[in-house]
């Protein structure tokens, strides 16, 4: 009954200031002391046609909320992209880079530049304790792309994997938190389906034009991903090779489609791949 669903709501809603006086959320960004009712959440769960809830488990939606207004809009600030290739130059699904960029994936969604907050936040987020703030990243891709997400279609959330061995010594993998995020988010299942199985060099000490050979053969499926649809995941995409190679080894396994997404797209001068 609608007075049954409204009394839920009002409880609901009290219920959340009462959690905010008693303990007060911060911002996995910017640590500063914020609140679950405001910030910057353009509706709540399930009660509006806002994109980026659709189709969001409460849980996931809860995540996506915890991030406040400031960093929202500072870390999301981007001109557009094209969602083939992920140049800059505009909101468009094909651009005059395509043709130069032969990349294995169906398109690319991009948070912003890999570049001043952003870059720093990625890097923090590739520490040890650095787990909130993938997970918040992750929340405003899926916040930025979330109905491009759904509508393309996604089986499986998959990370681009690390060599166990560098794992072990850093302690934690971004791009693993950011797709176990994201697959919350989104309602999908999280999947390492992917083996770094060669050691590889980091791609930011290699000239870009020996990247691809660095990268090529170094990653294998770990099992059969026949005629599903893959969401690949990473923290910062450069030149692509790293994700072009993850793309074959997905198709090889039998995946039908495999698109992307990543928190940061850098310029070729930039440090990461
Ligand atoms: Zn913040
Ligand atoms: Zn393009």
């Amino acid at each position: 009954m609608e007075w049954t669903r409204m009394l839920h709501a009002q409880a609901s809603r009290w219920t959340a200031r009462g959690l905010d006086l008693l303990y007060p959320p911060r911002c996995p960004i910017c640590r500063r002391e914020t609140s679950v009712t405001d910030l910057g959440i353009e509706s709540e769960p399930g009660s509006s046609s806002s994109a980026a809830s659709r189709g969001l488990s409460s849980r996931g939606f809860y995540w996506a909320a915890t991030v406040c207004g400031i960093c929202t809009r500072e870390l999301s600030a981007d001109s557009g992209r094209c969602l083939r290739c992920g140049e800059a130059g505009g909101a468009v699904d094909g651009c005059r880079f395509c043709p130069q960029r032969p990349h294995g994936w169906r398109r690319i969604a991009v948070l912003s530049s890999y570049a001043g907050s952003l870059r720093e936040a990625v890097l923090r987020a590739k520490r040890p304790a650095g787990d909130d703030v993938a997970a918040a990243l992750a929340s405003l891709i899926v916040r930025k792309h979330g109905e491009s997400l759904i509508s393309w279609g996604v089986d499986r959330v998959v990370p681009v994997p690390m060599h166990w061995l560098r794992r072990s010594i850093r302690g934690t993998s971004a791009a693993d938190e950011l797709s176990r995020r994201i697959a919350c988010l989104l309602g999908r299942p999280h999947c390492r389906a992917l083996v770094r199985h060669r050691a590889t060099r980091m791609q930011n000490e290699l000239p870009i034009a020996d990247r691809p050979h660095n990268v090529q053969g170094a990653f294998r499926g770990r099992r059969r991903l026949d005629g599903e649809r893959i969401l690949l995941v990473d923290d910062v995409v450069t030149t692509g090779g790293t994700l072009s190679a993850c793309c074959r080894a997905l198709l090889a396994a039998g995946a039908a489609t495999v698109d992307v997404a990543v928190v940061a797209k850098a310029d070729r001068s930039s440090a990461d791949d």
